[in-house]
């Protein structure tokens, strides 16, 4: 869902920074059991009216069982037969082997998820009314966390595990980005937007549908302004600290809002420390340590783009640039330079991309990390500490920590886990859907 990419993507259309002029009548599409606009014409399978009749999806005998656990993902494997020919992006009634209703999901014929969850209510009507109330709850939901004091950054909507699969939505002061990952959303993104707009009051919606995971769903990349216009610059503050975020180009949705706790955790442990930061981005981590009192903050990524940013944030905060050297390297390569350079580092913090998205790449990724986390355990100095993450869907915490262990032991270190880190407030993660937990990270003591 918040795959960390090592290249920018380049699927900006010609002109991306105005919205077109044709949809900002609100109140026109919000009535009930209206289409939305990018909706074909009139199909087989009843969309809205909860009229069902034999029409949509049947699962195989016994495949209900995760729906009934309020999983939201129904997989082809488990569908005995479609009936109504519906299109992607319908909404349409899933049926247990008995015609059974279990469910109204959004389908698409081009993913190996057919259908996405909706609504486990058979009276529940998917029109803009569901989604302002979806919306609402989620903007609700946050406005009870404090995670607005000093920071201006919040997700606002965290796909799945806030009822609204394949939607992602972040807010950077006053623009919103939005991201779509699935044909339910892709069909309903105008009133989505519209719904967005009333709610926040953005100057900018913009689109940043251009992650790879779209190819899977059959879906077009597409990078632009949906509402308003993108202002020169976007700035975003969190704990603050003041950030640059490149929305059109960067990574993501342009910032990594998911590590915001992290950070502050390491501010408070940097005091005096000669860091390393790898796969450092626009500086996060290495602005939250010198802020804290390192003594020397080495930053690595591959994007030099990130960099440039990570440059101006030092200055934007008037962080000391002494105390700070950026290198625009592969880390896995810069690791061992450092290694056989005899360098030490007090603290090392390991924020790599997703090495693996689903399990199927779970033991590849597993070599990736036990790699970077070896290196990263020889060059820590006794007592030192490692700030480790994954954000692979498909290494669970379990599995992580494995890998680390089994890192630390080839690394003749022994090492304590002092802290187990998750996605901040904002990334909550439904008891229904683990997957969701993407992100995990170990905070290790080495001993002294
Ligand atoms: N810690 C960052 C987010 C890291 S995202 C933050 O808090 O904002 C992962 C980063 O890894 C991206 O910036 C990407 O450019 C970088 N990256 C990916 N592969 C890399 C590699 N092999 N070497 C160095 N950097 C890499």
């Amino acid at each position: 869902m918040t795959d960390k990419k090592p290249n920018k993507s380049n699927n900006r259309p010609s002109t991306p920074h105005r919205a077109s002029q044709g949809n900002r009548d609100f109140r026109k599409r919000t009535q009930r059991n209206e289409r939305p606009e990018s909706a074909s014409p009139a199909r087989t399978v009843p969309v809205h009216a909860n009229t069902g009749g034999q029409a949509g999806i049947f699962l195989k005998e016994g495949r209900e069982k995760s729906l009934q656990r309020r999983h939201p993902w129904i997989f082809s494997g488990g569908i005995e037969r479609i009936d109504g020919a519906p299109a992607s992006g319908d909404t349409v009634p899933v049926r247990d082997a008995n015609g059974q209703f279990l469910a109204w999901a959004a389908y698409n014929a081009s993913s190996q998820i057919t259908a996405r969850l909706w609504s486990l209510r058979e009276d529940e009507i998917i029109d803009a009314d569901f989604f302002r109330r979806k919306i609402s709850l989620a903007i609700a939901a946050r406005a009870g966390l404090n995670l607005d004091r000093d920071s201006t950054g919040m997700r606002l909507i965290h796909a799945e595990s806030d009822g609204l699969p394949g939607l992602i939505v972040d807010q950077y002061g006053d623009v919103i980005v939005m991201q779509i990952g699935s044909a339910g959303p892709e069909r309903w993104r105008e009133t989505i937007a519209d719904i967005l707009q009333e709610l926040r009051s953005p100057v900018c919606i913009y689109e940043r549908s251009d992650s790879d995971s779209r190819a899977l769903e059959g879906l077009e990349l597409r990078n632009g302004v949906l509402r308003g216009e993108l202002p020169s610059a976007v700035e975003v503050i969190e704990n603050g600290l003041r950030f640059g975020v490149d929305v059109a180009d960067g990574q993501k949705t342009g910032f990594y809002l998911d590590q915001r706790d992290n950070r502050a955790l390491t501010e408070t442990l940097a005091d005096g420390c000669d860091v390393l930061n790898c796969f450092c981005y626009t500086g996060g981590f290495s602005l939250y340590a010198l802020r804290g009192g390192a003594k020397s903050v080495l930053s690595i990524d591959a994007s030099g783009e990130a960099l440039e940013i990570a440059a101006q944030n030092l200055n934007r905060n008037g962080l000391d640039a002494d105390r700070a050297e950026w290198q625009d390297a592969d880390v896995f390569a810069a690791l061992r330079k450092l290694r056989d350079q005899g360098r030490t580092f007090d603290l090392i913090i390991l924020d790599p991309p997703k090495f693996a998205p689903t399990a199927a790449f779970a033991e590849k990724a597993a070599r990736g990390y036990k790699d970077i986390n070896l290196l990263g355990f020889k060059l820590l100095r006794p007592g030192g500490l490692l700030f480790t993450y994954s954000c692979s869907g498909g290494i669970s915490e379990e599995l992580f920590q494995k890998i680390i262990a089994g890192a630390a032991l080839d690394a003749g270190v022994d090492a304590q886990i002092i802290h187990h880190l998750h996605a901040s407030a904002d990334h909550p993660v439904l008891l229904s859907f683990p997957e969701g937990a993407y992100l995990k990270g170990l905070v290790l003591r080495v001993a002294g």
